[in-house]
């Protein structure tokens, strides 16, 4: 029992944290291995993306954009906006089941390969430590030293050259927001001209410099909301980076010129001394793990020079460790698939249907029907139509079944492109076509001559005339009426 709870003791505090609650900085070796290779050139590749993305432009305009202060999104060429809200909510609902449905099977592989924070903490800032500072011994050691014209010089080389990255990736972050032209300008225009824009841009790069100078694997343990949730998205079953205890355990140090009667694990704390967030793998599987993969290569490393095969650190699952055999299609799994498979086709059949223009038309609130010259009637209303493209649209609106005029209020002008615009406009009909109190009403859309959208709404008319013939029915009742008399008249002679 007391073995138990020692063999726990280790969930409750964190690697980062020291016995007296003071922050503990972690000092971790530099890994290297396939692993570590195989994410710096990944990372290299995201790196390229990020910053690259911005310049690539589609017909003048944006691949990518996300513009979140004027809800204006470019998602690989195409516009969307406010209008789209409900694709957004439901690409975002898809994401989150993807997001269950992927770390259901593979853990935080995430975590360790795509995030840009592990991304640029492991693959850019930490090799600027071991760069300018030397190796995690010599990192301690410089921190530990009083201040003296190395410690200022190194320390002053690398907080300039985290300042440096820290304000070109705050101006990536604002060119994937406002878009690369609009970044130019805030660039090479005098700074009062853009008070707004300079500003965000230097709270971003303070905000860079401040998590990568000090604040680190903290957002990855603290913070971020996905690493909270793994307790809850993972299983026995999701494939993590896990020490195999059955082939590890129990754990000596290698003696020369003994027989082993131990596990693999010689106990050399290699795994551990590489861990940027401060943990011990052989403990299990922990909320702080990123899965970074520098303990796999570094216990690979021990593996191969005592002889033994690589792996006791590897990708597997806790059943899989036990077991010898890995089971991916779990019934979560299959839940997961099942909802995200009709996610996934509801998103694409709407993404499908979007129209790039849309038009509403209703009749102004409070308004009845107005009685005009020449024996015609009016209804007003309220049209909103939303141009979705990046060029001006000339629309037109024609009644489709009746014989009316459409009279729009104010100039006619073009939609400026991926704006809105409100106006108002009459319908009259004739007094003597309207049959009943409310007639349905069919518009036509037109673009450049073009039909490109329909759209039913209703007209009012006098209510009174809603029973009583109309001229062509009193001539013809008139008719029938000169008809019957003749004939009465006809058989009376007769
Ligand atoms: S690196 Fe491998 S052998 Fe060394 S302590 Fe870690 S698990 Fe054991
Ligand atoms: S336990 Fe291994 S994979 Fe997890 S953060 Fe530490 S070194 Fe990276």
């Amino acid at each position: 029992m007391a073995d138990a709870a020692e063999s726990e003791s280790f969930r409750d505090s964190l690697g980062i944290v020291e016995k007296s609650g003071a922050r503990k900085w972690v000092y971790p070796k530099e890994p290297k291995g396939r692993f570590t290779n195989a994410r710096n050139a990944f990372s290299g590749i995201l790196l390229v993306i990020l910053f690259g993305m911005p310049f690539i432009k589609v017909n003048g305009h944006p691949f990518m954009m996300f513009d979140v202060l004027n809800r204006k999104f470019i998602l690989f060429g195409s516009a969307f906006g406010p209008q789209d809200f409900y694709l957004l909510g439901l690409a975002m609902i898809t994401t989150i089941v993807f997001i269950f449905l992927f770390t259901a099977v593979f853990g935080r592989l995430f975590c360790g390969w795509v995030c840009p924070q592990t991304v640029f903490m492991e693959s850019v800032f930490r090799k600027i430590d071991y760069w300018v500072e030397g190796d995690h011994k010599a990192q301690r050691t410089l921190n530990e030293s009083p201040w003296t014209g190395v410690k200022v010089f190194r320390k002053g080389t690398k907080y300039l050259i985290y300042f440096v990255i820290s304000f070109l990736t705050a101006n990536m972050l604002l060119a994937w927001i406002i878009g690369i032209d609009a970044l130019t300008v805030i660039v090479t225009a005098p700074v009062q001209e853009h008070i707004g824009g300079f500003t965000a841009m230097m709270l971003f790069t303070g905000l860079f410099y401040w998590i990568f100078i000090w604040f680190r694997e903290q957002a990855c343990i603290l913070v971020c909301p996905y690493g909270r949730l793994q307790g809850v998205l993972l299983d026995q079953n999701s494939i993590v980076i896990a020490y195999d205890n059955v082939r590890g355990e129990p754990r000596e140090f290698l003696k020369r010129n003994t027989v082993r009667n131990a596990g693999d694990c010689i106990d050399c704390k290699e795994c551990v001394v590489v861990c940027p967030t401060g943990i011990d793998i052989r403990n299990g599987t922990q909320l702080e793990c990123v899965n970074c993969t520098a303990c796999i290569d570094a216990c690979d490393t021990v593996m191969d020079k005592i002889k033994k095969p690589r792996g006791l650190i590897r990708y597997d699952s806790v059943v899989g460790i036990k077991t010898s055999s890995r089971k991916i299609f779990t019934p979560r799994v299959i839940g997961y698939s099942v909802v995200q498979l009709v996610l996934l086709t509801l998103l694409t059949v709407f993404l499908l249907n979007r129209s790039e223009l849309d038009v509403t038309i209703l009749r102004t609130p409070g308004m009845f029907y107005q009685e005009q010259q020449n024996e015609m009637v009016s209804n007003l209303y309220d049209m909103k139509i939303v141009n979705k493209t990046f060029e001006p649209m000339d629309v037109e609106v024609r009644l489709l079944n009746a014989e009316g005029e459409v009279k729009l209020l104010g100039e006619k002008k073009d939609v400026p492109p991926q704006e809105a615009m409100l106006t108002k406009m009459f319908v009259l009909l004739k007094k003597d076509d309207i049959s009943m109190m409310n007639t349905p009403l069919q518009f036509g859309i037109y673009v450049a001559g073009k039909e490109v959208h329909r759209i039913t709404t209703s007209f009012l008319g006098p209510v009174e005339k809603k029973h009583e013939p109309s001229k062509q029915k009193k001539e013809e009742d008139r008719a029938t009426e000169e008809h019957q008399e003749e004939g009465k008249r006809k058989a009376e002679r007769e």
